[in-house]
């Protein structure tokens, strides 16, 4: 239905290896989960990905890079920046390619894990790479001042109503309470 095909069929990789290179649209963003919405292209992205091959075994080297979108985890707001990073996936073709193909995992040396399939997803790969590249805390700025615990307001636009002399709402009501009680 338009949406340009992004798959890379690991049945089709020569013995010397294949070079691939796709562009992800914003557009072809679909997010499966809540923590892939907060993350999305902000423009074309290019993904890179170079198949070694040996046997059944694949290992991809990709190079992702572009402009992403991201929200901040102290305000909340959403904002850009650039993302350029290498990986490393480890691939294998199924032991026997049929209709019902027996996928064994485990024979001989596995210290790293290959994961069998006969065609992979290039935004499948993009999406696991967005997800891991993904700071512990996603910050607009160094210095953002968060949302105030309060009333919520965004305090990089300027104090809220509660500031700090008058504390928490709650003292605030009984202070209004006992002023009131001072003045009957
Ligand atoms: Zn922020
Ligand atoms: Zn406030």
């Amino acid at each position: 239905m338009g949406v340009p095909m992004k798959r890379i069929d690991l049945t089709a990789i020569p013995e010397t290896g294949q070079h691939y290179r796709f562009r992800i649209d914003p557009e072809d963003w679909r997010p499966v989960e809540e923590e892939e919405g907060a993350v999305a292209p902000a423009g074309p992205m290019e993904f890179e990905a170079e198949i070694q091959r040996a046997g059944r075994r694949m290992i991809l080297n990709g190079h992702l890079q572009g402009r992403i979108r991201v929200r901040c985890d102290r305000c909340l707001k959403r904002f850009e920046r650039d993302v350029d990073t290498r990986f490393r996936t480890f691939l294998a073709l199924p032991k026997e390619m049929g209709a019902e193909a027996e996928i064994e995992l485990g024979d001989e040396d596995l210290e790293v894990e290959f994961t069998p399939e006969e065609e992979i997803d290039a935004l499948d790969l993009v999406r696991e790479q967005l997800l891991l590249e993904q700071p512990m805390k996603n910050l607009c700025s160094e210095s953002c001042k968060g949302l105030c615990s309060s009333c919520g307001a965004d305090l990089n636009e300027g104090a809220c109503s509660c500031s700090s002399d008058q504390g928490h709402p709650a003292f605030r009501k009984l202070e209004a309470l006992k002023i009131k009680g001072e003045q009957d």
